[in-house]
């Protein structure tokens, strides 16, 4: 009997150890899902362009259906870059901003440090699937345990690289009570869980301790166990001390019965341990269960050699599913993604669902990378084919990456960070594609967080950045019709960097305002040089969706004197995608200013020439890939002539980019192109330069117009 009461009390030790592991466990998985949850609305750049503009409605009506999909939170916020609230949702309502006070005090601190990693020239750290930097707490609201986690609202492209100064910031607060609690015993089957900032000290009731980042306790979570030792012993006692009367051949039965009982009991652990290990929406492993598969592997590659892929899954634009449908129906995109992936694994193989649209797969079948490129055009043929969504068809893309152990690393978390850069790189490539790792991968990384860096000092010191002109000439006279001001920077240690790689630094960061301020000021003043002719200045999209855009360039041209007929801006055609209109604002309030629009790259982007009649521009830039072909027997020429011929009708000047031969010149004078720019005309110069070019023009004409047969120069 004695031993009976020993093994019940031990049983119940080690049952109530189970139970607060499992719900601990629980509150280490909570912060990274709900950043997860956090990033499916902050990393878009239809929220930022939207906030920016202060397009409430629109803000609202994206939150509103996002806190509809995702259970955890119950409260959001947005902060404006200066840390002001400027939207509140409760429980899927709109609420005043002032709401924000009650949570202010546990978020503030969040949103400070954060701010401070995403000025610091350090590369932050994210640990995947997570894109971006984030911070979190637990804390006591209105007398609530809550968690608060702060998230900056960033777009698709700069989200990799986390630096931004000027954030809004998103709020999220999902309380520990009620509904959570809820959940939480219906998981992992836990009687009486509730939350009091007083520990109870009983037998009966276990507890696990809330703290914050400091190490406060916040107060405590309490249940009452299952002590199946105790249940079982209370049970059996009568019957034991009867049948050791009756005798031994009967106590046989009694252990029996025992057996049972903590079988039963054994099978009950399972279930908990596959919950906290698995994924509710399609039963796959969850992150924590494929960590462990993932260790395991790790463990015997180590000892037998043996080498194995991790390939990493994201079913593209699937924000845009859930918004367009619904959640529900989203949902079911994802059950069927899953089951088409499993259908694709072997056995050994381990499929998880690490994200909301993410998965990851331990190909223990992929012994060489090769392996593991045959296994992921797989999964992307089979992403291609379409899946039945409420009676609808859905088309999708995935973009994969992989890793192989051990030959790219032996730790798991770097494994996964690997693996995270593959999947960029695939991502950046034009999705529906996939990437294996590679070590350049992360030296490139390095490097452009290093440029990133530089970038933002050169902007600080005078002299790193400066700004060329190329003169553009008109087709038929000759006659230079004016300049594009080109950027340009000397690194201290690296020299000349080309544009092509710094101006997307410039844009994913948010430099490319003041960037583009600078290249625009300096061109008026150089171009006040220059009377008569026109200037062009770049602008990216980022600029043209910003709604102060166009004042900034009035308030340039007023303050060098510059007349609003010599300013050219070239916009691309990629700017124009733009549901929110500003870009459409910024173009019509520049024309409505005097000053010229002109759509650069022509015929690079989606657009068609249709989408000329929408958006009034003065000019086209013929792309310089088009016109490199117009000499040669291409379909180039066809391209170029309908271009040249709708610019005419329209009424629209025209400037071939980029020609480089005398016949490529000939030809397109021949066909009507009103204007050349390209090195067989001129290359970029300095300001200068540019002004003693008008300069000797202005001295041809009058020499020619004294003795027109000396030609003289
Ligand atoms: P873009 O606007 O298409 O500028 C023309 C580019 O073509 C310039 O390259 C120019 O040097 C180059 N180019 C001109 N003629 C020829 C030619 O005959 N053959 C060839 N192969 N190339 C020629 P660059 O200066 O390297 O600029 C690259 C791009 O960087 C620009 O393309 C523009 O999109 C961007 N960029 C440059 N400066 C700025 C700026 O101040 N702001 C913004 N937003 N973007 C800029
Ligand atoms: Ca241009
Ligand atoms: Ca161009």
């Amino acid at each position: 009997m004695a031993s009976l009461a020993w093994s019940a009390r031990q049983t119940d030790t080690a049952s109530i150890a189970r139970e607060t592991h499992l719900l601990s466990l629980a509150f280490t998985d909570l912060p990274a899902k709900i950043a997860q949850d956090e990033e499916s609305l902050a990393i878009s750049d239809d929220m930022v362009r939207a906030l920016n503009a202060g397009y409430v409605g629109w803000v609202d009506s994206r939150v509103s259906s996002w806190m509809r999909g995702y259970i955890n939170l119950d409260a959001t916020f947005i902060l404006s870059p200066e840390g002001e609230p400027v939207y509140a949702n409760i429980d899927e309502k709109v609420a005043p901003p002032a709401t924000f006070e009650a949570v202010r005090q546990a978020a503030t601190p969040l949103e400070q440090k954060l701010r401070a990693a995403m000025a610091s020239t350090e590369a932050p750290q994210v640990t995947p699937p997570l894109r971006t930097v984030g911070e979190y707490d637990f804390a006591v609201i209105d007398g609530r345990p809550a968690i608060v986690s702060v998230k900056p609202f960033i777009t698709d492209d700069a989200a990799g690289s986390g630096r931004l100064l000027h954030a809004f910031m998103l709020v999220g607060v999902g309380y520990l009570d009620d509904r959570f609690l809820e959940r939480m015993a219906e998981r992992y089957e836990l009687a009486g869980l509730s939350f009091s900032s007083a520990p109870m000290e009983s037998d009966e009731v276990a507890s696990l301790v809330l703290k914050n980042a400091r190490g406060d306790a916040l107060g405590h979570f309490h249940w009452n166990p299952t002590m199946p030792g105790a249940t079982q012993y209370r049970m059996q006692r009568p019957v034991l001390l009867t049948l050791v009367l009756i005798g031994n051949a009967l106590v046989f039965f009694g252990m029996c019965a025992w057996g049972r009982l903590r079988r039963k009991h054994f099978q009950k652990e399972q279930r908990l341990l596959a919950a906290a290990t698995h994924d509710e929406l399609t039963g796959l492993l969850n992150r924590t269960g494929i960590n462990r598969v993932i260790d395991t592997r790790l463990a015997e590659t180590l000892g037998s050699g043996f080498s194995f892929a991790l390939v990493t899954i994201d079913l593209d634009r699937f924000k845009q599913v859930n918004d367009l449908l619904g959640h529900a129906a989203g949902d079911d995109l994802i059950r069927n993604y899953a089951a088409r992936l499993q259908g694709l694994i072997r056995s050994g193989d381990s499929l998880a669902r690490i994200g909301a649209n993410s998965f990851l797969i331990c190909l223990a079948s992929a012994r060489r990378p090769q392996d593991a490129e045959q296994f992921c055009e797989r999964v992307l043929a089979a992403t291609r084919k379409p899946f039945r969504i409420d009676e609808r068809e859905i088309f999708a893309t995935a973009s994969a990456g992989f890793v192989m152990a051990p030959l790219h690393g032996t730790d798991r978390d770097e494994l996964a960070h690997r693996g995270e850069t593959a999947l960029l790189q695939a991502k950046s490539e034009g999705r529906d594609r996939y990437c294996g790792f590679s070590n350049s991968m992360d030296r490139r990384a390095r490097e452009r967080s290093q440029l990133e860096a530089d970038l933002r000092i050169a902007l600080a010191s005078p002299g790193q950045i400066s700004v060329l002109y190329q003169p553009v000439y008109k087709a038929l006279s000759g006659e230079i019709a004016g300049a594009e001001a080109l950027a340009r920077w000397t690194h201290p240690q690296r020299g000349a960097i080309s544009p092509e790689l710094f101006i997307p630094i410039a844009e994913e960061t948010g430099l490319i305002h003041e960037l583009g301020e600078f290249v625009l000021l300096e061109a008026c003043r150089a171009a006040r040089r220059w009377p008569g002719k026109v200037i062009a200045v770049n602008a990216s999209a980022a600029e043209i969706r910003c709604p102060s855009y166009a004042q900034r360039v009035l308030a340039t041209l007023a303050m060098t004197g510059l007349e609003p007929q010599q300013l050219e801006i070239e916009i691309t055609e990629t700017a124009l995608f733009d549901e929110t209109g500003q870009c459409q604002k910024t173009v019509e309030a520049l024309r409505e200013a005097g000053i010229h629009v002109a759509l650069d790259d022509f015929g690079t982007g989606f657009s068609s020439l249709g989408h000329l009649q929408k958006f009034k521009v003065d000019r086209i830039k013929i792309d310089r890939r088009f016109i490199f072909g117009v000499d040669r027997p291409t379909n180039d020429q066809a391209i170029v002539e309908a271009i040249v011929r709708l610019a005419q009708t329209t009424n629209l000047k025209t400037t071939a980019e980029g020609v480089e031969t005398e016949q490529q010149a000939d030809y397109l004078r021949g066909i009507g192109c009103t204007d050349l720019q390209g090195y067989l005309l001129g290359r970029p110069i300095s300001g200068p330069e540019v002004e003693l070019l008008v300069a000797l023009e202005h001295g041809h004409d009058s020499l020619d117009r004294r003795a027109p047969d000396t030609g003289a120069a």
